[in-house]
């Protein structure tokens, strides 16, 4: 019965039988083929041997992970995310901080540079997940995105915190080298901020107890991650990662945190005798002068923000930064809907005024940037229905048409309050 699991998992990476190609049988352990190429490209890469074995497809080895200085970071972002400089800038520094330390070569004095986590702040929509997302993208590496709502303490009903590295690992193929240098994106991490300031006498275990739980997690630890994700449970193999060169992005709208800041900038909160107007360019201001204080007063433990040293925010979307997202990304809403119908030979315009109206209505349906899509798929669903499959070459979307559309969908049935 002990040795139940002999011979069916990979002694290494703890994978059964059927999860890999191979399984190579020792006197006492098995190895798969995958830690048998990580093995060899460990070997390879300390004794210097250079052989003429190619790379396993989409493995990224330190060498090949290009880092790019922070301005051509910057450069990059720009082409996918409109606005955010501050947070755009920050991260780009951050993110370069963090690839130059992975691949530094390594030297023998005691000087060691710390992990670089980040924390964003910024209300919902306003770009956080795409910053981190387009991170991943430039420099190749295994993303996953994790709802950190979804996680409680070990023993209760939820998700083991381990296994937000299972959908890392499960993105880049379960091959645990790349994993190790991927990032993740803890979204909602506001969520999980403490209850209130009295220890309650029943256990906060999917708030406090899950920042307990990320704290070794976002430091560097060797963790014991369940191949499939969910609960760990005793007969499951694990697969060990190390977290150590894992970045952490964390972002969270920290719905009310605009209080905090003004009660400790000692202005005061947002006025009831102002107009709408001056109301968000206040909140806006606001949230650029958040700090760690004012995440701790919110609810985030001391711990917890100790390991994400870097706070960025990002502003509420205007009326020009949301036409401009419409329009003006690498793949901007505009440019795919164009690509769509140029697939089916029809060369798609949309008119100016068309275009302010959709922004129009995002503000006024308060949606954000996510609302430019439904708004868009309420204008064009019916021209996308009917167009496939004729002989028109040219399709003119006009605001006549465009509101005419939209106000018999159901979203133009709903009333804005
Ligand atoms: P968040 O994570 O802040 O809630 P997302 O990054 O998921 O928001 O943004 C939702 C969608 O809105 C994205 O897919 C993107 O198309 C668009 N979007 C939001 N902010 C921006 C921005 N600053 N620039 C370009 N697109 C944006």
């Amino acid at each position: 019965m002990a040795n139940k699991n002999l011979h069916t998992n990979c002694s290494f990476c703890g994978r059964s039988r059927d999860e890999v190609k191979m399984l190579i049988s020792g006197i006492n352990a098995d190895i798969c083929d995958d830690c048998i190429e990580n093995a060899y490209e460990l070997i390879e890469n300390e004794l210097n041997i250079g052989t003429d074995r190619k790379p396993k497809s989409g493995s990224n080895t330190n060498s090949e992970l290009k880092v790019r200085s922070p301005k051509e970071i910057k450069q990059f972002l720009d082409e996918y995310v409109i606005g955010q400089e501050d947070a755009k800038k920050i991260l780009s520094v951050a993110v370069y901080n963090h690839y130059k330390r992975i691949t530094q070569k390594v030297q023998n004095d005691e000087i060691e540079i710390e992990k670089s986590n980040i924390i964003m702040i910024g209300e919902t929509g306003t770009g956080k997940t795409l910053l981190a997302k387009s991170i991943a993208k430039m420099l190749n590496v295994p993303f996953a995105i994790v709802d950190a709502t979804v996680f409680t303490e070990a023993g209760y009903v939820g998700e083991d915190i381990e296994s937000m590295l299972s959908r890392l690992l499960q993105n880049c193929d379960y091959d645990v080298s790349r994993a190790e240098k991927g990032i993740v994106y803890i979204d909602e991490i506001d969520k999980i901020a403490r209850k209130n300031d009295n220890p309650s006498i029943t256990r906060d275990v999917s708030g406090e107890g899950v920042q307990q739980g990320l704290l070794k997690m976002l430091e560097g630890t060797e963790a014991l991650v369940p191949p499939q994700g969910g609960r760990k449970h005793p007969e499951q193999k694990m697969v060990k990662i190390n977290t150590q060169n894992i970045l952490f992005i964390c972002g969270g709208a920290f719905d009310g945190i605009d209080r905090i800041i003004a009660r400790r900038v000692n202005t005061n909160a947002i006025g009831f005798n102002v107009n709408k107007e001056q109301q968000e360019a206040q909140k806006k201001n606001l949230l650029q002068f958040v700090n760690p204080q004012d995440l701790k007063s919110f609810g985030l433990i001391p711990e917890l923000l100790g390991r994400l040293p870097i706070v960025t925010h990002l502003d509420p979307l205007d009326k020009e930064t949301l036409r401009a997202i419409l329009t003006e990304p690498k793949n901007s809403l505009i440019k795919q809907y164009a690509r769509l119908f140029e697939l089916e030979g029809v060369k798609l315009k949309i008119e100016t005024d068309v275009l302010d109206f959709i922004v129009d209505k995002a503000m006024e349906f308060k949606l954000g940037a996510r609302g430019l899509r439904s708004i868009c798929e309420s204008i064009l669903t019916e021209a996308m229905f009917e167009v496939p499959g004729t002989k028109r070459k040219e399709l003119v979307i006009d605001l006549q048409y465009a509101q005419q559309q939209f106000n018999s969908s159901k979203l133009g049935m709903m009333n804005v309050a």
